[in-house]
């Protein structure tokens, strides 16, 4: 069985498989995204921080530069997307405060601070009072902390709704099924065959199936993307209208070496995240997930427990090898990658569209996506003699 081929075939409709399909079906391709559940995926887990700044680790200075860019179209990119589909985001340029709850917390924030300023980024230290002072919730054993007015957040339930719509009003064709096989048919990538046995040809092919990204059959070994499941387990509790404002801007603090963030949304969901686990492909929440969730977040903002415990669920993050992503063509003619998102996905997803809609229609990465070719993990194909 075969249907019409598509100019570009996505594989994956995550948050990076749909906004890769939508902006290239804007830049006037016909586009198909091929997954038995588009619309699921890491998003439906996701805390939605932007929070480039917050989320600067040494070693990691280059993708900074990408979550800057990304960060800096995010206004854009949700006026255009509410205004085409109708449906608010939750943006919510809130900013962050990240707060140090004993003597190395606070050492270790300093370092972040000094990080932040090398790199010429905003963020401001302020004593336990001021940030007291900011957030009167916060528990009065707070340190010290770093207000960051540029880390926003988003709703990535509400992002995903968006994408969707978008992507069918641009004549996105869905398959809601799974790609088994990559078809290589002349040394070029050509389409895919589905697990119920259909052939879906298209003249480019964008992987982006998240954490399973590196599993697709029929992808040179050599080209096969070294993305890894990492799963993270996250709590949703409702702030009741009596109880608000709970907290006015994302909290977030390094507690016994663990992260743990509590980023308040304007409907009064306070999203409380998030573990990092390396267990393969497991979602399953935890008792121990769970509780260390709560006891962490009690210890920064004691007044959680009053709070309903509305949702436990588990998502997988798609690691790299360098916590980046592997953004466009390959060595495969025809076959591009779009994934690797690892914990900054939903930041990263306007600059990943507009970066794979340009490599889809010029055969070139622009700018500052160039760092991030799948190039610098994957060995070249070996050509015939
Ligand atoms: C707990 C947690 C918290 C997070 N918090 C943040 C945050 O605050 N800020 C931020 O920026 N990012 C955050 N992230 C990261 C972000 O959610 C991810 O980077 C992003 O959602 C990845 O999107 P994706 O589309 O690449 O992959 P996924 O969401 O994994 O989607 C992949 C899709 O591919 C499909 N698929 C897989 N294989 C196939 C196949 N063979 N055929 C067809 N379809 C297939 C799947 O069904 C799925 O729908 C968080 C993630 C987690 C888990």
């Amino acid at each position: 069985m075969s249907s019409r081929t598509s100019d570009v075939l996505v594989v994956g409709g995550g948050i990076i498989g749909l906004v890769t399909a939508w902006r290239a079906a804007q830049r006037g391709l016909t586009a198909a995204v091929v997954d038995p559940e588009p619309g699921g995926g890491a998003a439906q887990v996701a805390a939605g921080m932007l929070a480039a700044v917050t989320e600067l680790h040494y070693g990691e200075q280059t993708l900074l530069g990408l979550n800057l860019a990304s960060a800096h179209r995010y206004p854009a990119f949700a006026a255009e997307l509410t205004e085409l589909t109708g449906h608010d985001l939750g943006y919510r340029r809130c900013g962050t405060l990240a707060v140090a709850l004993d003597a190395d917390d606070r050492a270790h924030l300093r370092e972040l601070h000094a990080l932040q300023r090398q790199s010429g980024l905003e963020s401001e230290w302020l004593s336990g009072r001021e940030c007291r002072r900011l957030e009167p919730m916060l528990a009065p054993g707070v340190r010290g902390g770093l207000r960051v007015d540029g880390d926003h957040q988003i709703d990535p339930r509400r992002l995903t709704r968006a994408l969707l719509v978008a992507c069918e009003r641009a004549g996105v064709l869905f398959h809601r099924t799974w790609a088994r096989r990559l078809r290589v048919v002349r040394d070029r990538a050509a389409g895919v065959t589905t697990t119920d046995g259909a052939e879906l040809a298209a003249d480019q092919v964008v992987l982006a199936a998240g954490s399973l990204s590196g599993r697709l059959e029929g992808v040179p070994e050599a080209l096969l993307p070294p993305v890894r499941p990492v799963k993270g387990q996250v709590l949703r509790l409702t702030v009741p209208q009596r109880h608000a404002p709970f907290l006015s801007r994302t909290v977030r603090a390094v507690v016994r070496g663990s992260h743990v963030y509590l980023v308040p949304r304007e409907s009064g969901e306070l999203v409380i995240g998030a573990t990092s686990e390396e267990l393969g492909w497991d979602t399953t929440v935890t008792a121990g997930g769970v509780y260390e969730l709560l006891r962490d977040a009690h210890e920064l903002v004691p007044g959680i427990t009053e709070l309903p415990l509305t949702e436990t669920r588990a998502g997988l993050r798609p690691g790299s090898p360098d916590n980046a992503p592997l953004l466009g063509p390959t060595d495969l003619p025809g076959l591009l990658l779009a994934t690797g998102h690892y914990r900054n996905g939903v930041l990263l997803t306007p600059v990943t569209g507009d970066a794979l809609a340009h490599a889809l229609t010029t055969g070139e990465l622009p700018e500052a996506a160039r760092p991030f070719t799948p190039g610098r993990f994957l060995k070249s194909v070996e050509q015939p003699a």
